[in-house]
């Protein structure tokens, strides 16, 4: 997960570019909900979803892969859920080690963010898996109040979200929070809400499970080694090959590429430990070339 560096201004003009007349139609939309809460929240974020997807470089903002720009592969994920938020349950582990708790009802859903059904910095693109499989209506927050009233995300800090939203500024920048050692995710951090938030986002989207997410490892191993190629070229190639070399490894860690994150840890554990980067692309190596069962 990386930040996607965009004022909020410059995202507004984007879509107007792209769809005049969404915003004020978010807008009276907005307003006709305040006015009336139990009316229905009606699809119109689907015409914008290609102002994301073209923002992200066609990634999932949330697992970083590529996501073909058809309907069956992507969706516009409300970052906040809109009707309800349901209940999500801590693992044991993060109960008793990481005393990770959240403010929910034993059971049953809460409503969901309602006011910022139509709100474009609630919205991002994400992958099904995602979204649809991982995410759902979860929305696991550590404040003791959730603000569904609220019409600014950029103004509910107080909830104290354990998610993190990576577009714009209004929330934390995703690699101060998540870093890589090698193919897995892990908490930056070693203490605060900044770790259980990022270890949250982890354990939330299955970022480092490698059965229900092989793909995702298989994608960063191959990446890795192609990333480790070119910082070789760059050391022992022609003046030809090696002006190739940067060129791939500008590439591959910009936000451009697909797993920028952990790419950029890489890069500079290249720098930082040699022997351990060296082991590392090894076993990137073994396992994108692996055969799976
Ligand atoms: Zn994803």
């Amino acid at each position: 997960m990386i930040r996607i560096k965009i004022d909020r201004g410059d995202l507004q003009e984007r879509i107007d570019r792209h769809d005049p007349g969404w915003i004020d139609a978010a807008k009276s939309k907005t307003d006709a909900l305040e006015a009336d809460p139990a009316s229905e929240v009606a699809s119109i974020w689907s015409p914008i979803k290609a102002v994301f997807m073209e923002l992200q470089h066609s990634k999932c903002i949330f697992c970083e892969k590529e996501i073909e720009n058809q309907p069956i592969e992507q969706d516009v994920e409300h970052f906040r859920p809109k009707n309800n938020v349901k209940p999500w349950k801590v693992p044991d582990w993060m109960k008793d080690g990481e005393r990770i708790t959240v403010s929910q009802p034993v059971t049953g859903s809460e409503p969901g963010y309602r006011l910022l059904a139509y709100n474009f910095l609630n919205y991002a693109a994400a992958c099904k898996t995602c979204n649809s499989t991982r995410k759902r209506d979860y929305f696991p927050i550590a404040g003791s109040t959730r603000k569904c009233g609220a019409k600014n995300p950029a103004r509910m800090k107080t909830e104290k979200a354990y998610l993190i939203y990576p577009i714009s500024d209004i929330d934390d920048d995703p690699e101060d929070l998540i870093e890589f050692r090698g193919l897995s995710p892990q908490a930056k951090l070693t203490t605060g809400f900044g770790r259980k938030r990022a270890l949250v986002t982890i354990e939330l989207f299955r970022l480092d499970d490698t059965d229900e997410r092989p793909y995702l490892f298989k994608k960063r191993a191959e990446k890795i080694w192609l990333l480790h190629l070119c910082l070789k070229q760059i050391e022992e190639g022609n003046a030809a090959e090696r002006a190739d070399a940067r060129r791939v490894v500008d590439f591959l860690t910009s936000p451009q590429s697909e797993h920028t994150n952990c790419l950029r840890c890489f890069h500079k554990l290249c720098q930082e430990d040699p022997v351990e980067a060296e082991s590392i692309a090894a076993a990137a190596l073994a396992l994108w070339t692996s055969v799976s069962p």
